[in-house]
């Protein structure tokens, strides 16, 4: 009989999303999955308006502004529909005929696939306007002043909105700072990099950021918003699509998703516990996004990076090796090691090593090691 543990086969898993999470927090809802403490039942039993889920959707609620420093007159909502829903919602509840800004239109800064899936869904509600576009170079830049020699922003100053992605996932461009509209309310979606720094929450209208990436499991997301800027929002639209009907009710107007909202507690105590706060997660990311990076940049013509230097993801770095044919190499021989899911997205090609907050240290490690050792082999 195997005596190898279920922790023992884990590997290192550098898969956009969802994406790998913190061994402790597996471990305890494992241990917790029969009965949660002093409840008699399992969180997957339990009512989302018991006393129970109450105290574990503040504590959630509670980490999030403790580690983000969201100010009393921003709300923080645990909404379902993913990334997805926002793309629409944020423009219905802004823009459109039911908006709170009706008759205005909004921004969109095109940086990568999910800002123009995200501009797709907005148009269904209101026009809006391309402020910057970098789909010509597929994605791999943002707009200067952030990188030398592009166009900056053509920004509308009357603009409701805003939107803009401040991680492409795809791509691996990030933005390291955010985007000066002037005045102009920020809307962004943050599902890639959530909670990886600190923000000034207060420059922004409304944070949004599906958990499957950086937060916690799937089915759930959640919402950073400034109160004022939603509180005009129609109340003819639809109940679930209402920004006013969550921060009315907590969040709890309809089955809130209780596991995985439990889960984004255990990460945001995870993150508490063993950095203490967001600098020390952002040193801790920049570090090993560096790891990556440098073998890179030692070897550019080898590892190929889709993303210009000066935006590049610490989260998702992007790279293509010279040929196909080196690529699939690179990938089966990484499966090997057990460095898994590694494949590029089907648009970007090569490949790509998601390494959010819960990737450990010495998984990056052990993927630079073989990085540079198969580049010894091959180049
Ligand atoms: C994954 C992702 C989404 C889509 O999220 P869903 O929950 O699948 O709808 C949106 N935006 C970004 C930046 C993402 O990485």
């Amino acid at each position: 009989m195997s005596t190898a543990t279920a922790a023992d086969q884990r590997v290192y898993n550098f898969s956009a999303g969802p994406a790998v999470l913190p061994v402790p927090v597996l471990e305890q809802a494992r241990d917790e999955m029969l009965c949660l403490p002093g409840v008699g039942a399992s969180i997957l039993e339990i009512s989302h308006r018991s006393a129970a889920f109450t105290a574990i959707i503040e504590a959630a609620e509670a980490n999030i502004r403790k580690l983000l420093g969201v100010p009393d007159d921003y709300a923080v909502l645990f909404l379902q529909g993913g990334g997805r829903l926002q793309f629409w919602m944020t423009a219905a509840n802004l823009i459109g005929e039911l908006g709170a800004f009706k008759g205005k239109s909004a921004d969109y800064l095109l940086t990568g696939s999910w800002g123009k899936q995200a501009m797709a869904e907005a148009k269904k509600v209101a026009p809006v306007r391309v402020a910057y576009d970098s789909s010509g170079s597929n994605y791999d830049r943002l707009p200067a002043p952030f990188c030398a020699g592009e166009p900056a922003m053509d920004l509308d100053p009357d603009a409701a909105y805003v939107h803009y992605t401040c991680n492409e996932t795809i791509q691996g461009v990030q933005f390291p700072s955010e985007p000066d509209t002037g005045g102009v309310p920020l809307v962004c979606d943050a599902s890639s990099d959530f909670m990886h720094k600190k923000l000034d929450v207060t420059k922004y209208g409304l944070i949004y950021a599906c958990a499957q990436k950086n937060a916690g499991p799937a089915g759930v997301t959640i919402v950073i918003v400034n109160k004022a800027l939603v509180a005009d929002a129609s109340p003819n639209l639809p109940i679930y699509c209402n920004y006013n009907t969550h921060i009315a009710e907590k969040s709890l107007n309809n089955t809130a998703p209780t596991f995985s909202i439990y889960i984004v507690k255990l990460v945001t105590e995870w993150l508490l516990r063993e950095f203490g706060d967001l600098d020390a997660v952002y040193k801790q990311n920049q570090m090993k996004a560096k790891l990556l990076y440098d073998v890179m940049d030692a070897a550019p013509d080898f590892y190929i990076g889709h993303a210009r230097r000066e935006c590049r993801s610490l989260m998702n770095v992007a790279f293509r090796l010279p040929s196909d044919e080196l690529t699939d190499a690179f990938l089966s021989g990484a499966k090997k090691r057990g460095l898994s899911d590694l494949k590029g997205h089907r648009s970007v090609g090569g490949a790509r090593a998601s390494i959010y907050n819960a990737m450990p240290v010495a998984g990056v490690e052990c993927l630079r090691d073989y990085m540079l050792e198969f580049k010894n082999q091959q180049g």
